[in-house]
């Protein structure tokens, strides 16, 4: 049952201001369950009730964080169906695609479960002491890494389920021993109430304080805003736009005391065609592309945005395949009528300057104001280096084709490339071989390179890093998915002499978890 409240230490919050609902894209009904923004003082509770549970769920172990983290899982998969349903009327993005999204959002809360209750990842450190070095004796030195405090979240909108709620940074947080608070996206409302009652439930189920966990609703921003700016807050994930991270890091920084901020934003996520894998697989990538480009009707931050083609007869071609498909392709809604609003003025934009020809567009769009058509445009390389606004995120089924005349014109606009989440490059041996730079340079500006693929989707494992130089996020170091992701809402400790009983688990002499340490410069999982 929706209640439309905030919820905070396990209870609801009745809000105040406007009423909000989520919308259907697909015909702009408003869906069951009115909404209000969360107040200034549910915000301030939140935040200090969460600052309380840290003191208890932060000193936990692993294996009571995943038991936590595994409880969720539970509680999503017993409301999955319903769950679905939904996302589904406040997205319209198909099932199947939904199904997936349950699927990978459960096993990510698995996977940090794992790693949580394995324990090795919080790199613990020990320096034995050494009574007799001359001419200073050495004390015993252990360090470990520790959770923050409260973490605020944002999810987006493109994943109402593996990007918010309980998405990835949650799960990542809660991982590494944070408590959290979430502010939930206005366009799937719903969904997120369903998952924080879900989460709710578990916190219950595992007798922890309910302060580990709470979501806010807002209609606005101010609700958002007032979260990073609170002191007991201690660092911020987000995943959305350029402009609402950079204006959450402004408030992050504008602190008396600054906190972390992890901001995964947009991306062009470029794709650079080679001449010779072009000539083999030309009609191949042509589709690959745009199925990559149009998938979810261009709504993933992996939307390969721009596309570096030569200029010959071969990208001709390829350019005249994917005129063909995108003017087959129907109009789709979109995430909500703003979103459909911003990629359509962005199209506009572009058809409106001389520079750039408009290639193809696709179906009509609809009478509802979310729908929107697929759009394919072209443009010279050098009129993209003296434009590089050109080159920015237009987040919807749009791509650009970028005809380069040379080697040397592609390298000079391989290293103008902004930050990205992804590069990817078609290219056989011999042009790998011949281009090899390439690589070298796009190394420098994006997270992930994908040689002979496309960039949108996203494995959930390991060795992922969903990441990137600025603007793709605020701190390049890191990434938002993939076991990895832990390391954003932790920090190391040091602690020096301290007796064994005052040490936490990982750092004790008998290593009860077993786990992987480095002692005295070598990797163990030997007790002392
Ligand atoms: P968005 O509009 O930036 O919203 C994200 C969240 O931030 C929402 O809860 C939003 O609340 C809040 N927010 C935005 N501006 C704010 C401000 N000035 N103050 C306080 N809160 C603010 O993003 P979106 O439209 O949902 O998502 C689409 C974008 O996300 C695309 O650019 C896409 O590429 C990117 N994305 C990136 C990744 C990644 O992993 N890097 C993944 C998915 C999506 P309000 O809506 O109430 O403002």
């Amino acid at each position: 049952m929706l209640q439309g409240k905030s919820m905070i230490g396990g209870a609801s919050s009745a809000g105040s201001g406007a009423e909000f609902w989520g919308v259907d894209p697909a015909s702009g009904e408003l869906l069951e369950t009115a909404y209000r923004s969360a107040t200034a003082e549910d915000v301030h509770r939140a935040a200090e009730l969460a600052e309380e549970a840290f003191a208890v769920y932060g000193r936990g172990t692993g294996r009571e964080r995943g038991r936590l983290l595994r409880a969720i899982a539970a509680e999503i998969e017993a409301i999955a169906e319903p769950l679905r349903q939904r996302a589904h009327r406040e997205t319209a993005l198909p099932m199947a695609r939904l199904q997936g999204e349950t699927a990978r959002t459960v096993n990510q809360l698995k996977m940090f479960a794992e790693v949580a209750e394995e324990g090795s990842w919080a790199m613990a450190r020990i320096d034995r002491a050494q009574p007799e070095r001359k001419p200073t004796p050495r004390a015993d030195l252990r360090s470990v890494l520790r959770p923050l405090g409260a973490v605020a979240v944002f999810g987006a909108s493109n994943f109402p389920l593996a990007f918010s709620v309980a998405g990835g940074d949650t799960a990542s947080a809660l991982a590494a021993g944070n408590t959290v608070i979430v502010k939930a996206h206005p366009a799937h409302p719903g969904t997120s109430e369903m998952v924080g009652q879900a989460i709710a439930a578990a916190v219950r189920k595992c007798g922890l304080p309910a302060g580990v966990f709470a979501l806010l609703f807002d209609a606005g921003t101010e609700v958002g805003a007032a979260l990073v700016e609170h002191p007991l807050v201690k660092a911020v994930g987000f995943t959305g736009s350029l402009k609402g991270g950079r204006a959450l890091m402004a408030l992050a920084a504008a602190r008396p005391e600054p906190i972390p901020c992890f901001m995964e934003m947009g991306s062009a996520n470029p794709l650079f065609v080679l001449p010779e894998a072009l000539s083999a697989r030309g009609e191949a990538i042509a589709k690959g592309l745009f199925g990559s480009f149009t998938m979810g009707v261009g709504q993933f931050c992996t939307k390969p945005g721009l596309v570096y083609v030569p200029r010959n007869a071969e990208g001709d071609a390829l350019a005249a395949r994917l005129v063909e498909l995108v003017k087959d392709a129907a109009a789709a809604p979109m995430l909500t009528e703003r979103i459909a609003k911003s990629f359509c003025a962005g199209v506009a934009e572009r058809k409106a300057n001389g520079a750039v020809e408009l290639l193809a567009e696709g179906g009509a769009t609809d009478a509802s104001g979310a729908y929107a058509a697929a759009a394919l445009f072209e443009v010279n390389g050098a009129t993209l280096l003296s434009e590089p606004e050109l080159a920015h995120e237009l987040f919807g089924p749009g791509t650009l084709l970028v005809r380069y005349e040379d080697q040397d014109e592609l390298m000079a606009l391989a290293r103008a490339l902004e930050g990205q989440l992804t590069a990817s490059v078609h290219g056989s041996d011999a042009d790998l071989a011949e281009w090899g730079e390439l690589l070298a340079v796009l190394e420098r500006k994006a997270g992930r390179l994908i040689v002979n693929g496309f960039p949108t989707g996203v494995e959930v494992c390991h060795a992922m890093v969903h990441g990137g130089p600025y603007p793709a996020t605020s701190d390049g170091r890191t990434t938002s998915v993939g076991s990895q992701a832990i390391y954003r809402f932790a920090r190391p400790v040091c602690y020096q002499d301290a007796p064994q009983a005052a040490l936490p688990e990982e750092l004790k002499d008998a290593n009860p978890m077993g786990i992987l340490r480095m002692v005295d410069g070598a990797f163990t999982r030997e007790a002392l």
